[in-house]
This record gives structure tokens, C-alpha cells and sequence, in this order.
């Protein structure tokens, strides 16, 4: 099953913390055990999973990008975004999580963001969950 999940982003730089949303899907598809696959299909927004306990590890990822590849008139790109997609490449368009017992296998500091490059827009990703399901015991 795949199923698509919209992203209200609201700056334009933005790290959400879609974990929640994801996990919803995997107990609809009723997944036990298998692959849970998050596509990101948009060009100036991406998908990584880093630390969700301190906030400012999300503050200094988006910060350092920024100063990395700050927005500039020299870009050749005519919609002025060139740093956003430059963004995405760096930080990848999906991301692969196991499965476990019906729960995202991620580790304990772990979350799945959604990366905005260039906000705020109505977003969306689609998560795919590929496994096992419980077989009813006879
Ligand atoms: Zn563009």
C-alpha cells in the first residue's frame, strides 16, 4: 500500500518532525514486520532523520546549510531557488526505516523530519510500507 501524507510547512526553512504521522500509516497498513519507505516528491524539500530530544540539533543543521549555501542573485536557476534544490541533493529526497513489531525501528534520540527548502507551502510525501502482516493463529 502507499499512501500520501500532506506537510503544512510555515517558514522557509523548516525541519517538522513527521515520525507520528508516518507510524499512522504503518498501524493502517497493519505491517508487522518489513520496510517503511518515505519519498519526498518535491525539488526544494527533502526527508532525513536525525535527533528529536534537543531542538537546536535541528536549529544547527538548517542554520549551517544555510550558511553553506546562503541564497545568491549569481545562481544561474531563474526562479531564484537555486539553494533549495542544492539543499535537497545534500540531504536526499527519501529515507528507509525498518519495520519492527508494527513500530518504526528507529533509535531512541531518532525522528523522521520533513526538510523544507523553501517554504511555507502545502507539502506532501508518500510513505510506502512493504512486509508481513499477523498471520491469525489456528
Ligand atoms: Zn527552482
Amino acid at each position: 500500500m502507499k499512501e500520501t501524507v500532506m506537510i503544512q510547512t510555515h517558514s522557509r526553512v523548516e525541519m517538522i518532525d513527521i515520525t507520528a504521522k508516518i507510524q499512522e500509516v504503518i498501524d493502517r497498513s497493519g505491517v508487522r514486520d518489513g520496510i517503511c519507505v518515505v519519498f519526498v516528491p518535491h525539488t526544494t524539500a527533502a526527508v532525513t532523520i536525525n535527533e528529536n530530544a534537543d531542538p537546536d540539533v535541528r536549529n544547527d543543521i538548517m542554520a549551517h546549510l544555510g550558511e553553506m549555501i546562503p541564497p545568491r542573485r549569481s545562481f544561474l536557476h531563474v526562479e531564484g531557488n537555486s539553494d533549495s534544490h542544492i539543499k535537497v541533493s545534500l540531504t536526499g529526497s527519501s529515507g528507509t526505516v525498518m519495520v519492527d513489531e508494527g513500530r518504526l525501528d528507529l533509535g531512541t534520540w531518532q525522528s523522521i523530519f520533513f526538510c523544507e527548502f523553501d517554504g511555507p507551502r502545502n507539502r506532501r510525501c508518500t510513505v510506502k510500507v512493504i512486509g508481513e502482516k499477523d498471520v491469525p493463529h489456528s
